[in-house]
């Protein structure tokens, strides 16, 4: 009987020596591992779990808790993540929209989510940041030996929510097969192999930790260095011990930040990988400078796991994410017709490809919005692609502003304005306008102890860029609001500036 993920990702830690290594040193063998797995999968079967069932999770990042991924695979039922940061009223959307056979949650919100399980129809159980609970408890008394689901490439295998980063968070339907193709080409890619220890500090209820990070070092069998979060003092002790380094923007301004961080202390490291939000240009060459390693920048996303990356041989080249994977189609089309562009122009991107999911969740009309007849997944966000396949994403559509008829690319003023002296970094949003529509408003965020001449960087602003562009208001923000994964949230801005003209 085939389980497609649990045969390529679980089932072979049985022979493997290594798997994980927890922040206070304990180790976690492959064999040893794969039996936790397996007492999860019996768990969930002991309390009724059949294919096909949603198993929702807010827990903490533990051992426990990535089993209950590989339990949730084995039994073939679909694993769904929250994160961790969701209040109550949050997670009742989630589980109302889900409807889980069960809800795993942390022992301290319990209370607060039992009446939300019941309402909808889902039984809770506790799983805390120990890995200690009534689950545990349940998984501590189950047999190690199991009965693998059967599955196909098209059972899903995860529902995964977005963001939220643009408007209500969507479940994304990924398969075993979305799932597995892109675990296959991004270990090939990125060359992974069972030498490698990945310091894994990302949270495992994102694609990007859960996904990239986690399938990744399953299928290559390597070590993942398991942290519950980012702790910028272990990562700085661990990192001799390691040799990949996954990350969100801002893991790595902050080692910048830290005069800890240098050449030595990356001496046995081979791959940093950056995605989830904008990786500045400012920051790939300020870490070369200190490290000597060029940040190996990807794109990505919750519906189409990972879609290009820079190469792990060759140019890793600042500001871009690189070209389209292997057996990924990327394409930039007009967002009205959906033609092509050529090279050098800006449009929509769009992807199609294994990895590419089997729509949203309860929202069947907008999944039919989304792809086009041909196949290919509008991915809302926008880009230019060069001559030689690589990728510049230049915002988000729902960011893109029109003023007076134009369309402004917030990036293009954003490199223009983080450029400036004193200025550590900016968001260009639109606001509403009495005669414009949208007015271009710039935030600005100064350096630590700087003061902006906003004269002055209003005079360059009017000297590079046409006048449409040119923000109508320069605000200062002593930080932009950005959501767990690093990724600024532009919606919170504009909420904040929306009646600046009115
Ligand atoms: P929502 O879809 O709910 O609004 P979201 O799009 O932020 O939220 P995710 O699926 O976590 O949710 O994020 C995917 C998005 O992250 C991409 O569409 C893209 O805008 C952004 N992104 C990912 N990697 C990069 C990158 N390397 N550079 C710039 N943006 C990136
Ligand atoms: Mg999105």
């Amino acid at each position: 009987m085939a389980n497609p993920l649990y045969d390529r990702l679980f089932a072979p830690l049985a022979a493997r020596p290594h798997c994980l290594i927890l922040a206070d040193g304990t180790a976690i063998g492959g064999a040893a591992f794969l039996a936790m797995v397996h007492r999860a999968a019996n768990a969930l079967r002991a309390r009724g779990v059949v294919a096909g069932d949603r198993i929702a999770a807010q827990v903490a990042k533990t051992p426990e808790a990535l089993a209950l991924y590989g339990a949730t695979v084995a039994t073939g039922a679909v694993f769904l993540p929250l994160n961790t940061a969701y209040t109550p009223a949050e997670v009742d959307y989630f589980v109302g929209d889900a409807t889980p056979r069960l809800l795993l949650a942390d022992p301290g919100k319990a209370d607060a989510l039992a009446p939300i399980a019941a309402k909808h129809g889902a039984a809770i159980m506790t799983l805390d940041a120990a890995g200690r609970g009534g689950f545990r408890d349940i998984c501590d008394a189950q047999d190690d030996a199991i009965a693998v689901a059967s599955r196909g490439v098209d059972d899903l295998a995860a529902l995964l929510y977005t963001s939220g980063t643009t408007g209500r968070s969507k479940g994304a339907m990924l398969s075993h097969g979305n799932l597995l193709s892109n675990a296959e080409t991004l270990a090939r890619e990125w060359r992974f192999g069972a030498d490698d220890v990945l310091l894994h500090a990302l949270p495992i209820f994102h694609t990007h930790g859960l996904f990239v990070a986690s399938n990744v070092s399953l299928i290559a069998g390597a070590t993942m260095r398991f942290l519950p979060g980012f702790d910028l003092d272990a990562i700085l002790r661990l990192l001799p011990q390691s040799t990949v380094l996954m990350g969100v923007p801002t893991f790595y301004t902050r080692l910048l930040d830290d005069a800890r961080f240098d050449r030595d202390l990356v001496a046995g490291m081979r791959l940093f990988v950056s995605g989830s939000a904008p990786l500045l240009a400012e920051t790939h060459v300020a870490f070369e400078a200190r490290t000597g390693h060029r940040i190996l920048e990807r794109y990505g996303m919750t519906e189409t796991n990972m879609n290009t990356s820079n190469p792990y041989d060759g140019d890793r080249r600042a500001g871009t994410v690189g070209r389209a994977l292997p057996g990924v189609d990327v394409r930039v089309v007009d967002p009205e017709s959906g033609t092509s562009l050529a090279a050098g122009e800006t449009g929509m991107v769009e992807v199609r490809g294994p990895n590419v999911f089997k729509g949203y969740w309860n929202l069947p009309e907008k999944t039919r919005d989304e792809f086009r007849d041909d196949g290919f997944f509008v991915t809302g966000d926008l880009g230019v692609l060069a001559d030689d396949g690589y990728l510049t994403l230049v915002g988000r559509q729902k960011d893109l502003i029109i003023t007076g008829g134009f369309n402004v690319y917030p990036k293009e003023v954003e490199l223009l304005l983080d450029e400036q002296p004193g200025v550590l970094e900016s968001a260009v949003i639109g606001v509403p306008h009495p005669d414009f529509g949208e007015a271009v408003v710039a935030v600005l965020v100064p350096q630590p102890g700087a003061t902006l001449d906003l004269a002055a960087i209003d005079a360059v602003l009017r000297e590079h860029l046409a006048r449409y562009k040119q923000p109508k208001a320069l605000e200062i923000l002593p930080e932009l609001p950005r959501n767990t994964m690093g990724k600024v949230q532009k919606n919170l801005l504009r909420e904040r500036f929306a009646t600046r003209f009115a």
